[in-house]
C-alpha cells in the first residue's frame, strides 16, 4: 500500500520536475523493455511506466517495477529518443519516499536474513528503498 500523495500537481509535471526528463519524447518503441535485465520480473514493463506517467495514472506508484529497477541505465542507452528511464524510475520512487513511506523496513527483516545478506546489498537497498 502506498501513502496518500497530494495530487495538487499532475504526476506528469512532478515526474518531469524530479527526473529532468521530457516524458512525451517517448514514442513507445519498447526498446527499453526489450533490454531491461529485470523486465520479466516486473508487473509493469518499463515502456508501460512511461505510458502511465503520460496518462497521469498514479497507480504506477503501486507497481513493484519502480523498486525492482536496478538503475543499470540499459534502457537509457537503448532509447532512440534520449529518454533516461532510470531517472524516471528514481523520480517515481522519490514521490513515494518523500511521503515518509519506506518500501523496506529493517524491523521486518529476520535476524537470519540479516546475518546471511551481504552488507553491501543491505546498504544499497536501504539507500534506494527508504526515505
Ligand atoms: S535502469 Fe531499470 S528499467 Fe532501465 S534497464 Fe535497468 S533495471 Fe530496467
Ligand atoms: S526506448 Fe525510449 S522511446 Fe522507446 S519506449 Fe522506451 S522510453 Fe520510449
Amino acid at each position: 500500500m502506498i501513502p496518500k500523495i497530494s495530487k495538487e500537481t499532475t504526476l506528469l509535471d512532478k515526474t518531469e520536475e524530479l527526473s529532468g526528463e521530457k516524458i512525451f519524447s517517448c514514442h513507445k518503441c519498447g526498446k527499453c523493455s526489450a533490454g531491461c535485465p529485470v523486465g520479466t520480473l516486473m508487473d509493469v514493463r518499463p515502456h508501460q511506466v512511461i505510458e502511465l506517467v503520460q496518462a497521469n495514472d498514479w497507480s504506477v506508484l503501486e507497481s513493484r517495477t519502480i523498486w525492482l529497477c536496478a538503475s543499470c541505465f540499459q534502457c537509457a542507452t537503448r532509447c532512440p529518443k534520449d529518454v533516461d528511464l532510470t531517472r524516471v524510475m528514481e523520480a517515481l520512487r522519490l514521490l513515494v519516499l518523500r511521503e515518509n513511506f519506506d518500501h523496506i523496513r529493517i524491523s521486518e527483516i529476520s535476524k537470519e536474513e540479516l546475518r546471511e545478506l551481504p552488507p553491501v546489498a543491505l546498504v544499497s537497498n536501504f539507500r534506494k528503498c527508504t526515505g
